[in-house]
């Protein structure tokens, strides 16, 4: 178990779309690894390639700052229904310290994935954990909060962290 070093913005790993990840011991390994780092962060969800792993992998877990942990594993995720209400939330990015950027996605969402044990999960998610769900999932495809606002915005939020 280890706290792993993690990429920052605009590390070329953090824009690729990610390949199907395998599960395996390794991969059992370095889901552990990465919820030791979110709570070293201390942050709350952390996707492959925020750690130089291009694969479609991350872990959340949105409960624990409150005394209610719930460590998710995600492999190979979807989101397979959204719903048409929105939320717009200020989302912080491990990747993009000291900067958070007013992003709006569905209000719910429906997730699939598999968990370490090869098992299929489904779970409804509103929320909190929608967002981060969300984000994370971006994440696999190449997409930052950057990414996810209006390009003025967009240019001021680099400048503040160019800046920082
Ligand atoms: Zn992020």
């Amino acid at each position: 178990m280890s706290v792993l070093p993690i990429l920052r913005w605009p590390d070329p790993c953090l824009a690729q779309v990610c390949a199907r990840a395998e599960i395996t011991d390794e991969l059992r390994a370095l889901a552990a690894d990465m919820f030791d780092t979110i709570y070293a962060a201390p942050g709350r969800g952390l996707a492959a390639p925020q750690v130089g792993r291009p694969i479609r992998l991350f872990v959340m877990d949105c409960g624990w700052k409150d005394g209610t942990p719930d460590p998710t594993v995600m492999v190979n995720p979807e989101r397979v229904a959204a719903s048409d209400a929105v939320e717009t939330r200020d989302e912080g990015c491990l990747s993009i310290p000291g900067v958070t950027a007013r992003v709006t996605r569905p209000a719910e969402v429906t997730m699939r994935w598999t968990d370490l044990d090869g098992a299929s999960c489904e779970r409804r998610l509103g929320g909190f954990a929608a967002t981060c769900a969300q984000h994370e999932l971006d994440h696999l495809d190449g997409i930052v909060t950057f990414d996810r606002v209006d390009p003025a915005t967009r240019a001021t939020l680099k400048a503040a962290y160019m800046a920082a």
